[in-house]
Protein backbone atom coordinates (compact mmCIF):
# COMPACT_ATOMS: atom_id res chain seq x y z
CA UNK A 1 0.00 0.00 0.00
CA UNK A 2 1.66 3.46 -0.97
CA UNK A 3 2.05 6.17 1.79
CA UNK A 4 0.86 9.48 1.22
CA UNK A 5 2.75 11.10 4.04
CA UNK A 6 6.31 9.62 2.84
CA UNK A 7 7.31 9.08 5.53
CA UNK A 8 6.80 12.29 7.26
CA UNK A 9 6.44 12.08 10.82
CA UNK A 10 2.89 13.57 11.00
CA UNK A 11 0.86 14.73 13.31
CA UNK A 12 3.65 15.96 15.42
CA UNK A 13 4.55 14.87 18.80
CA UNK A 14 3.40 16.45 21.88
CA UNK A 15 3.83 16.32 25.38
CA UNK A 16 0.60 15.28 27.66
CA UNK A 17 0.64 18.78 28.56
CA UNK A 18 0.95 20.18 25.13
CA UNK A 19 -1.96 17.66 23.93
CA UNK A 20 -4.11 19.33 26.95
CA UNK A 21 -3.44 22.81 26.49
CA UNK A 22 -4.40 22.27 22.65
CA UNK A 23 -7.68 21.06 23.50
CA UNK A 24 -8.73 23.43 25.85
CA UNK A 25 -7.87 25.90 23.08
CA UNK A 26 -10.21 24.28 20.43
CA UNK A 27 -13.04 23.30 22.99
CA UNK A 28 -13.07 26.76 23.90
CA UNK A 29 -12.27 28.48 20.29
CA UNK A 30 -15.43 26.11 19.01
CA UNK A 31 -17.57 26.72 22.21
CA UNK A 32 -17.06 30.79 21.48
CA UNK A 33 -17.08 30.93 17.46
CA UNK A 34 -19.97 28.94 16.83
CA UNK A 35 -18.43 25.09 15.77
CA UNK A 36 -21.11 23.58 18.13
CA UNK A 37 -23.84 21.16 17.62
CA UNK A 38 -26.81 20.74 20.06
CA UNK A 39 -25.64 17.99 23.21
CA UNK A 40 -27.59 14.42 22.42
CA UNK A 41 -31.10 14.99 23.47
CA UNK A 42 -31.16 12.39 25.95
CA UNK A 43 -28.55 13.86 28.28
CA UNK A 44 -29.99 17.50 27.55
CA UNK A 45 -33.64 17.57 26.59
CA UNK A 46 -33.57 21.28 26.72
CA UNK A 47 -32.49 22.78 23.89
CA UNK A 48 -29.95 25.35 24.61
CA UNK A 49 -27.15 22.93 25.55
CA UNK A 50 -24.28 22.84 22.91
CA UNK A 51 -21.17 20.76 22.54
CA UNK A 52 -18.35 21.47 20.43
CA UNK A 53 -18.23 19.31 17.37
CA UNK A 54 -16.79 16.32 17.56
CA UNK A 55 -13.22 17.60 15.55
CA UNK A 56 -9.93 15.92 14.70
CA UNK A 57 -6.91 18.40 17.03
CA UNK A 58 -4.59 18.76 13.61
CA UNK A 59 -6.08 19.04 10.27
CA UNK A 60 -5.39 15.94 8.43
CA UNK A 61 -3.24 15.18 5.01
CA UNK A 62 -4.85 15.35 1.54
CA UNK A 63 -2.24 15.95 -1.21
CA UNK A 64 -2.80 18.90 -2.89
CA UNK A 65 -2.90 17.66 -6.34
CA UNK A 66 -5.64 15.52 -5.95
CA UNK A 67 -7.68 18.12 -3.95
CA UNK A 68 -7.11 21.02 -6.51
CA UNK A 69 -8.24 17.60 -9.08
CA UNK A 70 -11.56 17.26 -6.74
CA UNK A 71 -12.42 21.08 -6.77
CA UNK A 72 -12.31 21.65 -10.41
CA UNK A 73 -14.23 18.70 -11.36
CA UNK A 74 -17.41 20.19 -9.12
CA UNK A 75 -18.94 22.20 -11.90
CA UNK A 76 -18.76 20.17 -14.66
CA UNK A 77 -20.69 17.42 -11.86
CA UNK A 78 -23.04 20.36 -10.91
CA UNK A 79 -23.87 20.22 -14.68
CA UNK A 80 -24.10 16.44 -15.15
CA UNK A 81 -26.76 16.09 -12.42
CA UNK A 82 -28.81 19.23 -13.86
CA UNK A 83 -29.22 17.22 -16.69
CA UNK A 84 -29.71 14.02 -15.71
CA UNK A 85 -32.45 16.07 -13.23
CA UNK A 86 -34.05 17.62 -16.76
CA UNK A 87 -33.96 13.93 -17.73
CA UNK A 88 -37.47 12.86 -17.06
CA UNK A 89 -37.66 10.11 -19.43
CA UNK A 90 -34.28 8.56 -18.05
CA UNK A 91 -35.36 9.28 -14.53
CA UNK A 92 -38.48 7.39 -14.79
CA UNK A 93 -36.85 4.38 -16.53
CA UNK A 94 -34.99 4.10 -13.58
CA UNK A 95 -38.06 4.41 -11.04
CA UNK A 96 -39.24 1.32 -13.04
CA UNK A 97 -36.25 -0.62 -11.42
CA UNK A 98 -37.08 0.32 -7.59
CA UNK A 99 -40.60 0.26 -8.14
CA UNK A 100 -42.41 -2.25 -5.53
CA UNK A 101 -38.73 -2.36 -3.69
CA UNK A 102 -38.14 0.94 -2.69
CA UNK A 103 -41.77 2.54 -1.34
CA UNK A 104 -40.00 6.18 -0.58
CA UNK A 105 -38.25 6.30 -3.40
CA UNK A 106 -40.82 5.49 -6.01
CA UNK A 107 -43.52 7.95 -3.73
CA UNK A 108 -40.92 10.63 -4.82
CA UNK A 109 -40.89 9.71 -8.48
CA UNK A 110 -45.04 9.76 -8.16
CA UNK A 111 -45.28 13.00 -6.36
CA UNK A 112 -42.73 14.44 -9.30
CA UNK A 113 -44.65 13.15 -12.46
CA UNK A 114 -48.14 14.10 -10.70
CA UNK A 115 -46.59 18.09 -10.14
CA UNK A 116 -45.65 17.11 -14.05
CA UNK A 117 -49.01 16.49 -15.32
CA UNK A 118 -50.62 19.40 -13.20
CA UNK A 119 -48.18 21.74 -14.43
CA UNK A 120 -48.85 20.13 -17.96
CA UNK A 121 -44.88 19.48 -18.32
CA UNK A 122 -44.35 23.21 -17.69
CA UNK A 123 -43.28 23.95 -14.33
CA UNK A 124 -44.42 27.20 -12.63
CA UNK A 125 -40.91 28.12 -11.72
CA UNK A 126 -38.56 26.97 -14.58
CA UNK A 127 -35.50 27.86 -12.84
CA UNK A 128 -33.65 24.75 -10.27
CA UNK A 129 -31.16 25.17 -7.55
CA UNK A 130 -28.91 22.39 -6.68
CA UNK A 131 -26.57 22.75 -3.48
CA UNK A 132 -24.55 19.72 -3.89
CA UNK A 133 -21.78 18.02 -2.50
CA UNK A 134 -19.57 15.44 -4.35
CA UNK A 135 -17.65 12.94 -1.57
CA UNK A 136 -14.24 11.07 -2.42
CA UNK A 137 -11.86 9.14 -0.61
CA UNK A 138 -8.54 8.42 -1.30
CA UNK A 139 -7.72 5.34 -3.04
CA UNK A 140 -4.25 3.58 -2.43
CA UNK A 141 -2.91 0.49 -4.26
CA UNK A 142 0.48 -1.28 -3.92
CA UNK A 143 1.14 -0.33 -7.50
CA UNK A 144 -0.41 2.94 -8.47
CA UNK A 145 -0.40 6.69 -7.20
CA UNK A 146 -2.78 7.65 -4.62
CA UNK A 147 -5.90 8.50 -6.57
CA UNK A 148 -9.42 9.96 -5.65
CA UNK A 149 -12.57 7.78 -5.73
CA UNK A 150 -16.04 9.40 -5.68
CA UNK A 151 -18.23 7.83 -2.71
CA UNK A 152 -21.55 9.90 -3.68
CA UNK A 153 -23.19 12.63 -4.69
CA UNK A 154 -25.64 14.20 -2.75
CA UNK A 155 -28.28 16.46 -3.97
CA UNK A 156 -30.45 17.01 -0.95
CA UNK A 157 -29.29 18.52 2.08
CA UNK A 158 -25.79 18.34 1.73
CA UNK A 159 -24.28 19.59 5.41
CA UNK A 160 -21.59 21.08 7.48
CA UNK A 161 -20.58 23.71 4.62
CA UNK A 162 -21.33 26.18 7.58
CA UNK A 163 -19.20 24.48 10.29
CA UNK A 164 -16.27 23.04 7.67
CA UNK A 165 -15.22 26.72 7.18
CA UNK A 166 -15.12 27.21 11.09
CA UNK A 167 -12.93 24.03 11.56
CA UNK A 168 -10.57 25.68 8.99
CA UNK A 169 -10.39 28.52 11.05
CA UNK A 170 -9.91 27.08 14.32
CA UNK A 171 -6.96 24.96 13.19
CA UNK A 172 -5.35 28.34 11.71
CA UNK A 173 -6.00 29.80 14.96
CA UNK A 174 -4.29 26.95 16.78
CA UNK A 175 -1.20 27.07 14.05
CA UNK A 176 -1.09 30.85 14.86
CA UNK A 177 -1.24 30.81 18.25
CA UNK A 178 1.61 28.16 17.73
CA UNK A 179 0.33 25.53 19.84
CA UNK A 180 1.46 22.91 18.16
CA UNK A 181 4.30 22.61 19.33
CA UNK A 182 8.28 22.87 17.60
CA UNK A 183 8.58 19.17 16.98
CA UNK A 184 8.90 16.86 14.10
CA UNK A 185 6.15 17.14 11.63
CA UNK A 186 5.14 20.62 12.63
CA UNK A 187 7.16 22.20 10.27
CA UNK A 188 4.34 21.17 7.82
CA UNK A 189 1.37 23.07 9.13
CA UNK A 190 1.67 26.39 7.83
CA UNK A 191 -0.08 29.21 6.70
CA UNK A 192 -0.06 28.08 2.90
CA UNK A 193 -0.51 24.26 3.78
CA UNK A 194 -3.51 25.17 5.87
CA UNK A 195 -6.13 26.66 3.01
CA UNK A 196 -9.15 29.05 4.06
CA UNK A 197 -12.55 27.25 3.41
CA UNK A 198 -15.00 29.44 1.92
CA UNK A 199 -17.64 26.77 1.83
CA UNK A 200 -20.29 28.46 4.64
CA UNK A 201 -20.42 31.74 2.05
CA UNK A 202 -19.96 29.88 -0.81
CA UNK A 203 -23.32 28.14 0.43
CA UNK A 204 -24.92 31.16 0.94
CA UNK A 205 -23.64 32.75 -2.13
CA UNK A 206 -26.00 29.99 -3.67
CA UNK A 207 -28.70 30.74 -2.01
CA UNK A 208 -28.50 34.14 -2.39
CA UNK A 209 -27.79 34.34 -6.48
CA UNK A 210 -31.01 32.16 -6.58
CA UNK A 211 -33.21 34.51 -4.28
CA UNK A 212 -31.80 37.23 -6.93
CA UNK A 213 -32.97 35.45 -10.07
CA UNK A 214 -36.15 35.27 -8.51
CA UNK A 215 -36.46 39.21 -8.18
CA UNK A 216 -38.59 40.30 -4.91
CA UNK A 217 -36.40 41.36 -2.35
CA UNK A 218 -38.40 41.31 0.67
CA UNK A 219 -38.88 37.84 -0.33
CA UNK A 220 -37.47 35.15 2.56
CA UNK A 221 -35.70 31.96 1.76
CA UNK A 222 -37.42 29.11 3.73
CA UNK A 223 -35.43 26.36 5.66
CA UNK A 224 -37.48 22.99 5.48
CA UNK A 225 -35.48 21.40 8.74
CA UNK A 226 -36.16 18.37 10.94
CA UNK A 227 -37.75 19.51 14.60
CA UNK A 228 -34.70 18.99 17.09
CA UNK A 229 -32.08 18.93 14.53
CA UNK A 230 -28.54 18.66 16.05
CA UNK A 231 -27.14 19.93 13.34
CA UNK A 232 -29.20 23.37 13.21
CA UNK A 233 -26.11 25.65 13.97
CA UNK A 234 -24.01 24.49 10.72
CA UNK A 235 -27.14 25.59 9.17
CA UNK A 236 -27.25 28.98 11.08
CA UNK A 237 -23.80 29.87 9.36
CA UNK A 238 -25.70 29.96 5.95
CA UNK A 239 -28.78 31.96 7.47
CA UNK A 240 -26.34 34.62 8.79
CA UNK A 241 -24.04 35.17 5.26
CA UNK A 242 -27.05 34.86 3.26
CA UNK A 243 -28.10 38.16 5.72
CA UNK A 244 -24.91 39.32 5.79
CA UNK A 245 -23.98 39.48 2.73
CA UNK A 246 -27.26 39.36 0.23
CA UNK A 247 -29.62 40.89 2.67
CA UNK A 248 -31.88 38.30 2.69
CA UNK A 249 -33.91 36.99 5.74
CA UNK A 250 -34.21 33.27 6.71
CA UNK A 251 -37.40 31.68 8.00
CA UNK A 252 -36.66 28.00 9.63
CA UNK A 253 -39.76 25.34 9.37
CA UNK A 254 -40.29 21.63 9.85
CA UNK A 255 -42.31 19.93 7.39
CA UNK A 256 -45.24 19.44 9.56
CA UNK A 257 -44.83 23.56 9.99
CA UNK A 258 -45.00 24.11 6.30
CA UNK A 259 -48.13 22.11 6.13
CA UNK A 260 -49.84 23.99 8.85
CA UNK A 261 -48.53 27.43 7.82
CA UNK A 262 -48.01 27.73 3.95
CA UNK A 263 -49.69 28.03 1.52
CA UNK A 264 -49.50 28.92 -2.24
CA UNK A 265 -51.53 31.49 -3.80
CA UNK A 266 -53.82 30.27 -6.28
CA UNK A 267 -54.04 32.77 -8.95
CA UNK A 268 -50.03 34.14 -8.88
CA UNK A 269 -48.39 30.56 -7.49
CA UNK A 270 -46.28 32.49 -4.91
CA UNK A 271 -45.30 30.39 -2.02
CA UNK A 272 -46.23 31.83 1.24
CA UNK A 273 -44.92 30.99 4.69
CA UNK A 274 -47.11 32.46 7.77
CA UNK A 275 -48.02 35.40 5.26
CA UNK A 276 -44.12 35.67 3.96
CA UNK A 277 -43.40 35.51 0.33
CA UNK A 278 -41.22 32.54 -0.40
CA UNK A 279 -38.55 33.00 -3.13
CA UNK A 280 -36.40 30.18 -2.27
CA UNK A 281 -37.14 26.87 -0.61
CA UNK A 282 -34.02 25.03 1.06
CA UNK A 283 -34.37 21.61 2.16
CA UNK A 284 -32.29 20.34 5.17
CA UNK A 285 -34.82 18.02 5.77
CA UNK A 286 -37.17 15.70 3.19
CA UNK A 287 -34.58 13.16 2.66
CA UNK A 288 -35.37 10.45 4.80
CA UNK A 289 -39.12 8.97 5.31
CA UNK A 290 -38.96 9.49 8.86
CA UNK A 291 -39.70 13.43 7.99
CA UNK A 292 -42.65 12.79 6.33
CA UNK A 293 -44.50 11.56 9.20
CA UNK A 294 -47.95 12.71 8.28
CA UNK A 295 -49.85 12.70 4.70
CA UNK A 296 -49.88 16.63 5.13
CA UNK A 297 -46.29 16.45 5.17
CA UNK A 298 -45.99 15.09 1.89
CA UNK A 299 -48.81 17.44 0.49
CA UNK A 300 -46.73 20.09 1.64
CA UNK A 301 -43.92 19.41 -0.32
CA UNK A 302 -46.50 18.98 -3.18
CA UNK A 303 -47.65 22.67 -2.55
CA UNK A 304 -44.14 23.89 -2.25
CA UNK A 305 -43.28 22.00 -5.78
CA UNK A 306 -45.97 23.40 -7.63
CA UNK A 307 -45.34 27.04 -6.82
CA UNK A 308 -43.63 29.79 -7.83
CA UNK A 309 -40.66 29.24 -5.14
CA UNK A 310 -37.63 27.75 -6.51
CA UNK A 311 -36.78 24.87 -4.86
CA UNK A 312 -33.19 23.41 -3.82
CA UNK A 313 -33.54 20.60 -4.78
CA UNK A 314 -37.11 19.91 -6.83
CA UNK A 315 -38.18 16.55 -6.57
CA UNK A 316 -36.06 15.45 -9.99
CA UNK A 317 -32.97 16.80 -8.43
CA UNK A 318 -33.39 15.10 -5.35
CA UNK A 319 -34.29 11.65 -7.46
CA UNK A 320 -31.14 12.46 -9.37
CA UNK A 321 -29.07 12.35 -6.19
CA UNK A 322 -30.05 8.42 -5.73
CA UNK A 323 -27.27 5.90 -5.70
CA UNK A 324 -28.99 4.01 -8.38
CA UNK A 325 -28.50 6.83 -10.94
CA UNK A 326 -24.75 6.76 -9.63
CA UNK A 327 -24.56 2.98 -10.62
CA UNK A 328 -26.42 3.58 -13.86
CA UNK A 329 -23.67 6.68 -14.79
CA UNK A 330 -20.77 4.56 -14.03
CA UNK A 331 -22.38 3.08 -18.37
CA UNK A 332 -19.49 5.03 -20.43
CA UNK A 333 -22.68 5.29 -23.06
CA UNK A 334 -25.28 6.23 -20.19
CA UNK A 335 -22.72 8.98 -19.23
CA UNK A 336 -21.90 9.85 -22.96
CA UNK A 337 -25.55 10.76 -23.38
CA UNK A 338 -25.00 13.78 -20.39
CA UNK A 339 -21.51 14.37 -20.65
CA UNK A 340 -20.35 14.37 -25.00
CA UNK A 341 -17.49 15.99 -24.25
CA UNK A 342 -14.25 13.19 -24.15
CA UNK A 343 -11.93 14.89 -22.02
CA UNK A 344 -14.66 16.22 -19.65
CA UNK A 345 -16.11 12.52 -19.20
CA UNK A 346 -12.42 11.00 -19.01
CA UNK A 347 -12.26 13.07 -16.16
CA UNK A 348 -15.47 12.67 -14.04
CA UNK A 349 -14.75 8.88 -14.96
CA UNK A 350 -11.25 8.38 -13.62
CA UNK A 351 -12.96 9.18 -10.13
CA UNK A 352 -15.94 6.36 -10.09
CA UNK A 353 -15.50 3.15 -8.53
CA UNK A 354 -17.62 0.18 -9.57
CA UNK A 355 -20.44 -0.07 -8.76
CA UNK A 356 -22.82 -3.07 -10.33
CA UNK A 357 -26.79 -3.23 -9.73
CA UNK A 358 -28.27 -6.55 -8.48
CA UNK A 359 -31.03 -7.03 -11.01
CA UNK A 360 -31.19 -9.50 -13.83
CA UNK A 361 -29.01 -8.03 -16.07
CA UNK A 362 -25.66 -9.41 -17.65
CA UNK A 363 -24.01 -7.17 -14.98
CA UNK A 364 -26.59 -8.16 -12.09
CA UNK A 365 -24.90 -11.56 -12.45
CA UNK A 366 -22.00 -10.60 -11.91
CA UNK A 367 -22.95 -8.75 -8.71
CA UNK A 368 -24.41 -11.79 -7.55
CA UNK A 369 -20.80 -13.88 -8.49
CA UNK A 370 -19.36 -11.74 -6.62
CA UNK A 371 -20.95 -11.36 -3.64
CA UNK A 372 -20.49 -14.99 -4.02
CA UNK A 373 -16.58 -15.11 -4.47
CA UNK A 374 -15.73 -12.08 -3.26
CA UNK A 375 -17.74 -10.05 -0.98
CA UNK A 376 -14.91 -8.72 1.14
CA UNK A 377 -14.40 -6.11 -1.62
CA UNK A 378 -17.69 -4.44 -1.64
CA UNK A 379 -20.15 -2.71 0.21
CA UNK A 380 -23.98 -3.19 -0.55
CA UNK A 381 -25.83 -0.24 -0.48
CA UNK A 382 -29.68 0.84 -0.39
CA UNK A 383 -31.43 4.21 -1.92
CA UNK A 384 -31.24 6.00 1.61
CA UNK A 385 -29.41 9.09 2.47
CA UNK A 386 -28.15 10.31 6.21
CA UNK A 387 -25.44 7.44 6.99
CA UNK A 388 -25.78 3.93 8.77
CA UNK A 389 -27.66 2.35 5.74
CA UNK A 390 -25.14 0.44 4.53
CA UNK A 391 -23.89 -3.40 4.93
CA UNK A 392 -20.16 -4.22 4.80
CA UNK A 393 -18.06 -7.28 3.04
CA UNK A 394 -18.85 -10.58 4.23
CA UNK A 395 -22.23 -9.27 5.80
CA UNK A 396 -23.68 -8.87 2.54
CA UNK A 397 -24.49 -12.44 1.34
CA UNK A 398 -25.87 -13.07 4.72
CA UNK A 399 -27.97 -9.93 4.62
CA UNK A 400 -29.21 -10.79 0.85
CA UNK A 401 -30.29 -13.82 2.19
CA UNK A 402 -32.49 -12.78 4.83
CA UNK A 403 -34.49 -10.24 2.34
CA UNK A 404 -38.20 -11.87 2.48
CA UNK A 405 -37.59 -12.59 -1.70
CA UNK A 406 -35.14 -12.02 -4.24
CA UNK A 407 -37.06 -9.09 -6.39
CA UNK A 408 -36.09 -6.69 -3.52
CA UNK A 409 -32.19 -6.98 -4.24
CA UNK A 410 -32.90 -4.64 -7.06
CA UNK A 411 -33.52 -2.07 -4.34
CA UNK A 412 -29.81 -1.98 -3.70
CA UNK A 413 -26.07 -1.24 -5.46
CA UNK A 414 -23.14 -2.90 -5.06
CA UNK A 415 -20.03 -0.97 -5.11
CA UNK A 416 -16.40 -1.88 -5.11
CA UNK A 417 -14.29 -0.83 -1.63
CA UNK A 418 -12.24 2.09 -1.64
CA UNK A 419 -9.45 1.30 -0.27
CA UNK A 420 -7.68 4.73 1.45
CA UNK A 421 -4.17 4.50 3.41
CA UNK A 422 -4.03 3.34 6.19
CA UNK A 423 -0.77 4.75 7.31
CA UNK A 424 -2.43 8.55 8.91
CA UNK A 425 -2.99 9.06 12.35
CA UNK A 426 -5.12 11.99 14.02
CA UNK A 427 -6.42 12.73 17.29
CA UNK A 428 -10.47 13.15 17.45
CA UNK A 429 -11.96 15.78 20.10
CA UNK A 430 -14.97 14.38 21.07
CA UNK A 431 -17.22 15.73 23.87
CA UNK A 432 -13.88 17.06 25.13
CA UNK A 433 -12.07 13.70 25.37
CA UNK A 434 -8.76 13.02 23.28
CA UNK A 435 -8.96 9.49 21.50
CA UNK A 436 -5.70 8.56 19.29
CA UNK A 437 -5.48 6.05 15.93
CA UNK A 438 -5.45 5.25 12.86
CA UNK A 439 -7.59 7.63 10.58
CA UNK A 440 -9.38 8.03 7.09
CA UNK A 441 -10.66 11.35 5.93
CA UNK A 442 -13.77 11.82 3.45
CA UNK A 443 -13.17 14.94 1.17
CA UNK A 444 -16.41 16.68 0.46
CA UNK A 445 -16.37 19.13 -2.59
CA UNK A 446 -19.19 21.89 -2.30
CA UNK A 447 -21.28 22.86 -5.53
CA UNK A 448 -23.80 25.46 -6.40
CA UNK A 449 -25.35 25.35 -9.83
CA UNK A 450 -28.67 27.68 -10.63
CA UNK A 451 -29.91 26.21 -14.39
CA UNK A 452 -33.21 26.92 -16.30
CA UNK A 453 -34.81 23.00 -16.20
CA UNK A 454 -37.12 24.05 -19.56
CA UNK A 455 -34.24 25.36 -21.97
CA UNK A 456 -31.47 23.58 -19.83
CA UNK A 457 -29.71 26.71 -20.05
CA UNK A 458 -27.08 27.15 -16.74
CA UNK A 459 -27.44 30.80 -14.93
CA UNK A 460 -24.58 29.85 -12.54
CA UNK A 461 -22.19 27.22 -11.75
CA UNK A 462 -19.62 27.31 -9.20
CA UNK A 463 -17.41 25.39 -6.42
CA UNK A 464 -18.16 26.61 -3.17
CA UNK A 465 -15.74 25.15 -0.74
CA UNK A 466 -15.33 21.83 1.08
CA UNK A 467 -15.75 19.67 4.09
CA UNK A 468 -13.24 17.23 5.36
CA UNK A 469 -14.85 14.27 7.51
CA UNK A 470 -12.39 12.41 9.85
CA UNK A 471 -13.80 9.00 11.32
CA UNK A 472 -10.98 6.19 12.76
CA UNK A 473 -10.26 3.41 10.86
CA UNK A 474 -12.07 0.75 12.27
CA UNK A 475 -15.47 2.44 12.00
CA UNK A 476 -17.06 1.63 8.91
CA UNK A 477 -19.57 4.78 8.71
CA UNK A 478 -18.15 8.42 8.76
CA UNK A 479 -21.16 10.19 10.12
CA UNK A 480 -20.55 13.26 12.65
CA UNK A 481 -23.68 13.56 14.29
CA UNK A 482 -24.36 9.78 14.67
CA UNK A 483 -21.34 9.70 16.64
CA UNK A 484 -18.61 7.86 14.12
CA UNK A 485 -16.59 10.98 13.12
CA UNK A 486 -15.63 13.88 13.42
CA UNK A 487 -14.92 17.35 11.39
CA UNK A 488 -12.11 18.08 10.37
CA UNK A 489 -9.60 20.62 7.73
CA UNK A 490 -7.17 19.69 5.19
CA UNK A 491 -4.07 19.83 5.50
CA UNK A 492 -2.15 20.09 2.10
CA UNK A 493 0.75 17.76 1.80
P1 LIG B 1 -24.89 7.99 2.91
O1 LIG B 1 -25.89 8.46 1.92
O2 LIG B 1 -25.49 7.23 4.03
O3 LIG B 1 -23.97 9.10 3.34
P2 LIG B 1 -22.55 6.88 1.56
O4 LIG B 1 -22.58 6.28 0.22
O5 LIG B 1 -21.91 8.22 1.67
O6 LIG B 1 -24.04 6.90 2.13
O7 LIG B 1 -21.83 5.87 2.56
C1 LIG B 1 -21.64 6.16 3.93
C2 LIG B 1 -20.18 5.97 4.33
O8 LIG B 1 -19.76 4.64 4.03
C3 LIG B 1 -19.20 6.87 3.60
O9 LIG B 1 -19.10 8.11 4.22
C4 LIG B 1 -17.90 6.05 3.65
O10 LIG B 1 -17.28 6.24 4.91
C5 LIG B 1 -18.41 4.63 3.58
N1 LIG B 1 -18.38 4.17 2.17
C6 LIG B 1 -19.37 4.29 1.27
N2 LIG B 1 -19.02 3.77 0.08
C7 LIG B 1 -17.77 3.32 0.22
C8 LIG B 1 -16.84 2.66 -0.65
N3 LIG B 1 -17.16 2.37 -1.91
N4 LIG B 1 -15.63 2.32 -0.16
C9 LIG B 1 -15.30 2.59 1.13
N5 LIG B 1 -16.13 3.19 2.00
C10 LIG B 1 -17.35 3.56 1.57
MG1 LIG C 1 -22.45 10.05 2.38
Amino acid sequence: MSTILNGATYPPTLTEEETANLTVALRDWSLSLGLVIRAPAAAHPEDEASVHVPLTLHPSPFPKKLFDQARNLQTAFNELYAKVADDSKFLTEITKELAGVDDFMSDLWKLHLEVEEITQGVPTQALSLGLFRSDYLLHTTSTAEPSIRQVELNTISASFGGLSSRAADCHRFLQKSALYGSGPGSELLKDETMPVNPSARGLAKGLGVAHNAYGASEAIVLFVVQPGERNAFDQRWLEYYLLEDFGVVSVRASLEEVAEFGEMDPASKEFRYKDRHVAVVYYRAGYTPADYTTPATWEARKTMELSKAIKCPTLATHFAGAKKVQQVLVDELILAKFVPDNEVRGKLKSTFADILPLDDSELGKKARKLIETCPEKYVLKPQREGGGNNVYRDKIPGFLKDLKDETLWRGYILMELIEPPLDVRNLIIRAGKVNDGHVISELGIFGCVLWDSTTHEIKQNFEAGWLLRTKFADSEEGGVAAGFGSIDSVLLI
